[in-house]
């Protein structure tokens, strides 16, 4: 089998795909995978157990020999729970080959050896039968399958055909049943993620208004799921326009479809106001009273949820495909359609008289085929992009700066994906910007001219920096390079210093008295207390009883390997973190010279100067745009007494995940970390080691 692994590459803003053999180790997908994140999720591992316990109890009492079906077993702890309860035999299927054999491993230490068979196969590929994996069909139906979605992992088909071949008729399952709640509101920041909002520049001759083209209000975006830790979205930032609605629920315990259908519910609003988002989170029952309920449901539904942090499932965003202005107490049509994988949601109004049944005959008007993105802007801008291009703050900032470098007769040149500055820059007076992206969606882009009359007022050059010719620039110096900068295929936030790689690439084309802007960038970097994300890397040891070190030792193995620990993305705002440390300035990258042939690099100290638990460094980008002007990618404000932070909600930085964690006292005299930081202009990366 062949692997293949994408990485970009930030020297040349590219994907590069590498082939990986037969030997491959999968450790870049354990250091980052869920598992540890699972192991910690106490409410989830208490109640499958509690689950597992009453469906063997069930089984027994009806004098029949339990026999388990663990469908994607991770490293076997929902069969040691099922062996523990008292089930007669277990078979443990994993299609994940290093997640098989570390469940081998785990089952034999703690004991269950004889009573647990691991199976590393796809369950579509178990067979039954003397000479097959499993002896006969199982009366207990255990998985965990589920992602935010419920149903993204493959769930669905999973069930049925486990259904059809590999457990008897009439069995228990845990979880027994799964429900999909929604609840319909408006939220600008929320839509901000969909539509590009027009945005209002203040020029010499008046106030220009750049629209999107109307090829995009009508799209309906992308398919994939928007999942998001709900529960940091302030209650400010949303209106609820529906009490919560139960949309479908799926029993576990029956025969399974997992061809595509829709749901269709009817709801009144409880408020006036423009319907754009549906917000969805699921609960699974473990058994079938329902006593044993496991629930995503966000804060204002169930205010102890906070208390019951985890990742690996989250809230659903999802976009309506044009937002509809609705009446407190009308009545309306709610419809989830789905396919095997994926959900996504129309809102209709009801007729005059009509009643639910009736609206049955309407589905033809339901936009039943899943959401495709025709306007190419969604493929353009993902929806942190939008958001962040959405931010008028961050717009004013760019303005600013480029009416301070502009002049009539600038020859401006935009090096950035996607990026809205020639147009802000031709509104504020340059002659011809021209832009050269990585990624040219020119369909999108002649249309979003054309919607704004400027056809013929910025020109496209479709040519990588590194390939520009002076005939792509009329023969003329670029006075101006501009940049945000942004690409898209960056993941880390000092992957956008691709913009460095490009303005090197493109020196003999800039005018002597060139300006670039950003004129230089900044790499901050803060040790940071986590309220919950520390988990996700956290040894778990024990787990209801379990001993599962040999997990923690696997991804602990992955994430030193080659001695190459290295920092993570992540989205700040959805994490909560205070800072123990004041933030530091650690590396200037001066973007008015070329890039240097030699490594950048520092070492210094920082004070903590709180009390908490250091799990890690918090490393961003900040670019300064001109004089006095920067934006920051990353912390945007902090409250000096508690050290609570603010983070840009558009960006994801970088954190370094200590590999034990101090605690810090209030200290007359306070603790210092050490680190060493080195930006390797060869590769574009950033390697950093911290000493605590
Ligand atoms: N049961 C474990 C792990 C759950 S994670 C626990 O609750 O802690 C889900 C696991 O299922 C992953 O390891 C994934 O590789 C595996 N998996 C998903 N679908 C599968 C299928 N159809 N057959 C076998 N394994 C599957």
């Amino acid at each position: 089998m062949k692997t293949f692994c994408g990485r970009a590459n930030p020297t040349t803003g590219s994907m590069e795909w590498l082939e990986e053999g037969e030997d491959y180790d999968y450790h870049q997908e354990i250091a980052r995978s869920r598992y540890a994140d699972m192991l910690h999720d106490k409410d989830r591992n208490v109640k499958y157990y509690q689950g597992i316990r009453a469906a063997v109890s069930r089984v027994k009492e009806r004098g029949e020999k339990a026999i388990v079906l663990d469908i994607g077993t991770g490293t076997g702890l929902l069969s040691m729970m099922a062996a523990s309860a008292g089930a007669d035999f277990c078979y443990a299927i994993e299609v994940f080959k290093p997640m098989a054999n570390a469940a081998v491993k785990i089952v034999e230490k703690n004991g269950f050896s004889d009573k647990i068979k691991v199976i590393n196969k796809h369950s579509t590929e178990v067979t039954v039968g003397p000479d097959g994996d499993m002896q006969c069909r199982a009366n207990i139906l255990v998985t965990e399958l589920f992602d935010t979605e419920l149903i993204g992992e493959g769930a669905l088909p999973t069930y049925e055909h486990a259904h059809k071949y590999l457990v008897q008729e009439g069995c228990e399952a845990v979880p027994h049943r799964a429900t999909v709640y929604v609840q319909l509101v408006e939220s600008k920041r929320m839509w901000s993620w969909k539509k590009l909002f027009p945005v209002h520049v203040e020029a010499e001759d008046g106030e220009k208004i750049l629209v999107p083209p109307s090829e995009m209000e009508n799209c309906p975006g992308v398919p994939s799921v928007c999942d998001i830790q709900l529960n940091q979205m302030p209650s400010s930032d949303f209106t609820t326009l529906s009490d919560v609605v139960t949309m479908f629920s799926v029993d576990f315990s029956k025969p399974v479809q997992s061809a595509s259908t829709y749901y269709r519910v009817q709801l009144e609003p409880v408020k006036s106001g423009k319907a754009q988002i549906v917000l969805s989170w699921w609960d699974i029952d473990m058994d079938p009273s329902g006593m044993i309920n496991c629930t995503m449901a966000p804060y204002w539904v169930k205010p102890t949820s906070a208390l019951q942090w985890r990742d690996h499932w989250m809230q659903c965003v999802y976009f309506l495909p044009n937002e509809e202005p609705v009446l407190q107490g009308e009545k309306l049509y709610l419809t989830a359609c789905r396919d095997e994988y994926s959900v996504w949601y129309n809102l209709q109004k009801a007729r005059e008289g009509e009643n639910k049944a009736d609206g049955e005959e309407h589905k033809a008007a339901v936009r039943l085929e899943s959401p495709v993105c025709r306007c190419r802007a969604h493929l353009l801008w993902n929806r942190p992009r939008l958001g962040e291009l959405n931010d008028q703050n961050r717009t004013h900032q760019y303005i600013k700066s480029l009416r301070k470098v502009l002049k009539t007769d600038s020859v401006c040149l935009c090096i950035s994906d996607g990026s809205l500055l020639p147009v802000l820059a031709h509104y504020l007076g340059a002659k011809q910007p021209s832009r050269t992206d990585l990624y040219h969606p020119h369909e999108l882009w002649q249309a979003f001219f054309k919607a704004n009359h400027l056809e013929d007022k910025i020109k496209i050059i479709e040519a990588r920096p590194e390939l520009l010719k002076p005939s792509h620039l009329e023969d003329k110096k670029i006075s101006v390079l501009v940049g945000e900068p942004f690409f898209t295929t960056s993941l880390l936030p000092w992957h956008n210093l691709y913009f460095w790689y490009a303005r090197t690439a493109v020196s003999t084309h800039l005018a002597s008295n060139v300006t670039v802007l950003p004129q230089s960038a900044s790499l901050h970097m803060m040790i940071v207390e986590f309220q919950d994300l520390w988990r996700i890397r956290s040894p778990c040891g024990i787990c209801e009883g379990f001993d599962v070190q040999t997990m923690d030792d696997m991804i602990k193995d992955s994430l030193n390997f080659r001695e190459s620990k290295e920092a993570e993305p992540h989205p700040l705002w959805e994490y909560p973190c205070k800072s123990l440390s004041d933030p530091q300035e650690v590396l200037t990258f001066d973007f008015t010279k070329t890039l240097p042939q030699h490594c950048l690099s520092t070492e210094g100290s920082v004070n903590l100067l709180r009390k908490g638990k250091s799990h890690g460094a918090v490393l961003w980008m900040e670019y300064h745009l001109a004089a006095d002007i920067s934006v920051s990618t990353g912390l945007m404000q902090m409250s000096s007494e508690k050290g609570n932070c603010e983070w840009n909600p558009h960006c994801k930085q970088a954190v370094y995940f200590f590999s034990s964690v101090i605690e810090s006292e209030i200290l007359s005299d306070p603790t210092a970390v050490t680190y060493a930081i080195n930006f390797d202009t060869k590769t574009g990366e950033i390697a950093m080691d911290f000493k605590l």
